[in-house]
């Protein structure tokens, strides 16, 4: 049987440093599936997928077509093709899923809005952008030998969460969206010390602070924050400002905070809050499967160390 997600805040794909994103909610449809004896996943249709853009209008693309744009859009093309080959499988299954729960937009669509469903850039607005014919081959590489290749959890595609940076561990799905999935689980991303994401600092004054709170500005910033308690993944879970409990993903979203992976600290009237990691930091690491990949991992090691308990079929 499959797991049972009634109701799932989920927002893929944190994110690139250079994107903001937002999360958004999501209601998922339970989806009547199961392999075949073969292995294969025989229920899901699509070869196609549709496409909203910016403007509206919706195309349909060929799958593969629109897993390389969005290898393209999401992860930087220097990074170790393993690593790539990791993106564009877990890309796929993204779009799958959208396509056999359909909740997201009319019709199974994903959109290219990174904050929502998955980044997209065209082979010829890469070009137009200054990269490479060599780049798009690498990606195409990346596409093309993973061709067909989903990932599955007892016979279902998974949700196929990613980000940009961990700061040095992932995250569990029920810290962040309150529902507990076997494969979305905390785990050590080492290696993406050396990301620009890795470390960000914010300094807020105490109103400005206070205002995005809600709280009423009283005393000197430095008797305003009590006992903190941290999630698996090493994030804030919820921590006592002004005498109120507030969740962690509560303060990422009204600080406006790169992760819920942050310490905070005063001087004066200042409050200086300092994050690791970059995203929600459910599922894989873009910076982490990077890193993995440059210690020799191949693409399969790499989703498996992201997606415990996940197996990688072929998609029919
Ligand atoms: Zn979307």
């Amino acid at each position: 049987m499959g797991i049972a997600l009634p109701s799932l805040i989920f927002s893929v794909a944190e994110c690139l440093p250079r994107r903001s994103r937002v999360e958004e909610t999501f209601t998922e449809t339970t989806v009547t599936d199961a392999k075949s004896e073969t292995g294969v996943i025989t229920e899901y249709k699509p070869r196609t997928i549709h496409v909203l853009f910016d403007d509206g209008i919706v195309q349909e693309f060929d799958l593969d077509t629109y897993v390389l744009g969005v290898v393209l859009g999401e992860m930087p093309v220097d990074f170790e093709l393993e690593a790539l080959k990791a993106q564009a499988v877990v890309a796929r299954t993204y779009a799958l899923k959208r396509n056999t729960t359909g909740k997201k937009h009319k019709d199974g669509a994903v959109c290219i809005d990174p904050g929502c469903c998955q980044a997209y850039c065209s082979q010829e607005s890469f070009l137009e952008q200054g990269g490479t014919s060599t780049s798009v081959q690498k990606v195409i590489n990346a596409v093309k030998s993973t061709e067909g290749q989903v990932l599955t959890y007892q016979g279902k595609l998974i949700e196929a969460t990613y980000f940009s940076c961990s700061g040095g561990k992932t995250e569990d799905a029920v810290a962040v969206w309150g529902t507990e999935i076997p494969y979305l689980q905390a785990v050590d991303s080492p290696g993406e010390e050396n990301a620009d994401c890795y470390w960000d600092t914010v300094v807020y004054s105490s109103k400005d602070f206070a205002a995005r709170l809600g709280l009423k500005n009283t005393g000197t910033p430095a008797s305003w924050f009590g006992a903190v308690a941290y999630t698996e993944g090493e994030g804030v879970d919820n921590m006592v400002i002004c005498g109120k409990v507030i969740k962690g993903t509560t303060l990422r979203t009204k600080l406006g905070l790169r992760s819920t992976a942050f310490t905070i600290k005063t001087d004066g009237d200042n409050i200086i809050v300092t994050t690791k990691g970059f995203g929600h930091r459910v599922g894989m690491s873009q910076y982490g499967a990077d890193a993995m990949a440059v210690n020799g991992s191949k693409y399969k090691e790499i989703f498996f160390h992201y997606y415990p308990g996940t197996t990688l079929q072929m998609h029919t």
